[in-house]
């Protein structure tokens, strides 16, 4: 499978990246070869996503192959994931912002058919931009997208087609297998100027047939300049929650969620009672991005099962808090774990749910990994000051880079 959906495919296809995350992945890594054509990249962002491995665990095996001055690029754009998700943890407005924002203008079109055109070819990828159109079919096929191919295509969206970027975040976040609230979102508002303020980013044709390796010929015109989205306002940065602790010593079930499927991976300091997950992934994605979400859920149940020796339960996703509650009830569980969610669906299940349970005198115990302790904090500004704390992630000890 082109994604894999297993820790253990996972891990084999870090195996077989490795070597190429030096000198190889900072030459060629902006070069697409479409759906059919050897990748320059990992294509485990998916599994990144919804941690079947961990950014920590796939940045020190790249470092441990190349050092870290080889590996230093490949490291950076790992980083760039962290960096984006501790962002936005301490900016949650701006997902709320945006989730509003798409109701709000998807309710508009139905008042402009021009727009309400503009806006369907694109969905079906008939704008007559041969490039964009074959992205459309290749996002929609395959979920996933080239880092390149996603800065063009959200260029070409919001420049030469004139449509808001809230509604091509949008489109990606239905179909993206690694849609991320963090990543998609900044991403989008990164190309409109609105991340770094006024710097925008312009999809040029001679570009696009270069590192497409002239699979396009790109004879409809795009846009010549990509002026800014209006500046909107930046709440200042909430610092991080801080990190919870378990209690060693009271009934504990697990719960396993969509946002980090490898809780057997996470330092537990006690031994749990029960496991669970929901039925299925929440809001509204696309057929295979559920499908892919549902298989890794699967994985991470069944190796949790195994670890610990439990019998996995799936509970209606459709009432998930009750089910939740009775599930908590039925193994008289005192404190429940999961792995910390930021900004997103499940975080705001969490949070949800966290009260619901208190009632009944059960404690939501939220981990967080130690790579987002660590990383989060320095994500207040922009990227360049939260590079320099990449060395103190990768100084983390062995046991830490789970
Ligand atoms: C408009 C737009 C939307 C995007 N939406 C998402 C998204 O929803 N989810 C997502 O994971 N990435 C997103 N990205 C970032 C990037 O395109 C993908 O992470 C990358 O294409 C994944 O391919 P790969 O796994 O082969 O990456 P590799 O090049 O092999 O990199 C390894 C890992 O580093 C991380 N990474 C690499 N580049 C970036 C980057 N520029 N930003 C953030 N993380 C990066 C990913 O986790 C990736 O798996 C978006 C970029 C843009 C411009």
């Amino acid at each position: 499978m082109r994604f894999p959906c297993t820790r253990d495919d996972a891990l084999s296809r870090l195996a077989e990246f490795v070597p190429l995350a030096g000198r190889a992945y900072a030459a060629r890594r902006n070069q697409d070869g479409g759906p059919d054509g050897k990748a320059t990249t990992s294509l485990l962002s998916p599994a990144i996503r919804r941690r079947l491995i961990s950014e920590a665990e796939f940045a020190a095996a790249a470092v441990a192959a190349h050092g870290y001055t080889g590996a230093e690029k490949f490291v950076q754009e790992v980083c760039w994931r962290t960096y984006w998700v501790g962002w936005l943890q301490q900016r949650p407005e701006i997902w709320t912002r945006w989730q509003a924002d798409v109701v709000r203008m998807e309710a508009m079109l139905a008042d402009d058919g021009k727009w309400q055109r503009r806006h369907e070819q694109a969905l079906v990828g008939t704008t007559g931009i041969d490039c964009f159109d074959a992205w459309v079919h290749e996002l929609t096929e395959t979920g996933w997208l080239h880092n390149h191919v996603r800065m063009s295509f959200a260029s070409i969206w919001c420049f030469t087609l004139r449509l808001p970027w809230q509604l091509g975040a949008a489109f990606f976040y239905r179909h993206l297998l690694d849609a991320c609230p963090a990543s998609n979102t900044l991403g989008w508002r990164w190309v409109v100027g609105l991340q770094t303020p006024g710097k925008t980013y312009l999809a040029r044709a001679d570009l696009i047939r270069d590192l497409s390796a002239g699979r396009f010929r790109v004879e409809a015109p795009l846009a010549r300049e990509a002026p800014p989205w209006p500046a909107d306002i930046v709440p200042a940065p909430i610092p991080p929650a801080p990190a919870m602790h378990a209690d060693p010593g009271v009934r504990t079930g697990l719960f396993v969620t969509s946002e980090d499927v490898s809780l057997e991976r996470l330092p537990l300091p006690v031994s749990p009672q029960a496991l669970a997950a929901t039925s299925g992934i929440g809001g509204a994605p696309a057929a295979l991005k559920r499908q892919v979400a549902d298989a890794m859920l699967s994985d991470g149940l069944h190796r949790a099962a195994s670890r610990f020796g439990l019998d996995p339960e799936r509970l209606d996703e459709a009432d998930a808090i009750s089910a939740m509650r009775a599930w908590a009830a039925r193994h008289r569980l005192q404190q429940v774990i999961t792995a910390d969610a930021p900004v997103g669906p499940v975080k705001d299940r969490l949070d949800t749910l966290s009260p619901a349970l208190a009632a009944d005198g059960v404690r939501l115990v939220r981990l967080r990994r130690a790579w987002d302790d660590v990383a989060w904090p320095h994500a207040k500004k922009g990227f360049f000051p939260f590079k320099a704390a990449i060395p103190n992630l990768l100084a983390l000890p062995p046991q830490a880079l789970a």
